[in-house]
């Protein structure tokens, strides 16, 4: 391929250390038969490696430089902004979508947003990420990284951080670690939520400022005796509450 310049505005830090490519298809473990979409391929340190199983490879991709040399490889590719992507458009066959990449991180928490939509036709999400986001998707209540991200992943996905990587792995070597995550969406949430989009407006709202109460963050939603009623206290913050506590709160019902 003639040499590519990569595009900062594109996110572009291409993967170039073998032993952290083995040890990422490792944890995709790819196989034939089974339906896996890249995300971002770039110049291809991951798409080579994966289309040895014999999967069905989907690969989206919107530089266009990029595309020319991945045509030379046995994949669909879809020139387009993964953002906007309907990923119903890859359901040609009865298989469940296995989704991975070396995400572009300028894009990653409204990419992951975005994917939620498809969970139910989604197997298993393997992607690379800044660590600092890895750390918030799968922080525990009471600490610091624990926000609207974690609550609305956790409530979506079972996550397990597999391992860090490191910025020479890269070129251009980025600035921050990365860590790579997997997601597996339920296909039972773990709490029951009555009303989907007010569960999403009230957690919003809830983590809107972090260092006011509940009572404050809420007021547009509930008012000091309904989030008593509901069994948790309104001097709380946001980031002390559980998944469990932000169910009782979504599925209070004024009387
Ligand atoms: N997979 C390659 C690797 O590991 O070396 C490249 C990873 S690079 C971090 C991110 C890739 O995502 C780039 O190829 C970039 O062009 C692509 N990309 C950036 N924004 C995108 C978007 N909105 N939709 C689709 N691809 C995008």
């Amino acid at each position: 391929m003639k040499s590519h310049i990569p595009r900062k505005r594109f996110g572009q830090n291409f993967l170039h250390d073998t032993q952290v490519i083995q040890a990422i298809i490792s944890a995709i473990a790819p196989k034939s038969k089974q339906h896996i979409v890249e995300i971002g391929p770039g110049t291809g340190a991951l798409t080579r490696p994966l289309l040895e199983s014999n999967c069905q490879l989907d690969v989206i991709e919107l530089d266009r430089d990029l595309i020319e040399n991945l045509k030379k490889l046995q994949l669909r590719i879809f020139n387009k902004d993964v953002l906007k992507f309907d990923f119903k458009e890859l359901m040609t066959t009865d298989l469940p979508l296995r989704i991975v990449g070396n995400l572009p991180y300028n894009i990653s928490t409204p990419l992951l947003f975005h994917l939620l939509k498809y969970q139910d036709d989604i197997m298993d999400m393997t992607f690379m990420l800044q660590k600092e986001v890895v750390d918030r998707m799968i922080a525990a209540p009471a600490s610091s990284e624990y926000g609207r991200l974690s609550v609305m992943l956790q409530y979506h996905c079972q996550i397990e951080k597999l391992f860090d990587v490191s910025p020479d792995a890269f070129t251009p070597a980025p600035k921050v670690d990365s860590s790579i995550v997997q997601l597996i969406p339920y296909s039972e949430p773990p709490v029951m939520i009555n009303d989907h989009k007010y569960f999403v407006r009230l957690v919003t709202s809830a983590f809107a400022q972090r260092r006011k109460t509940l009572r404050n963050n809420l007021k547009n939603l509930l008012d000091i005796t309904d989030i008593e009623a509901a069994g948790i206290n309104p001097q709380a913050r946001a980031e002390t509450l559980t998944l469990q506590q932000f169910a009782q709160l979504a599925n209070y019902e004024k009387t």
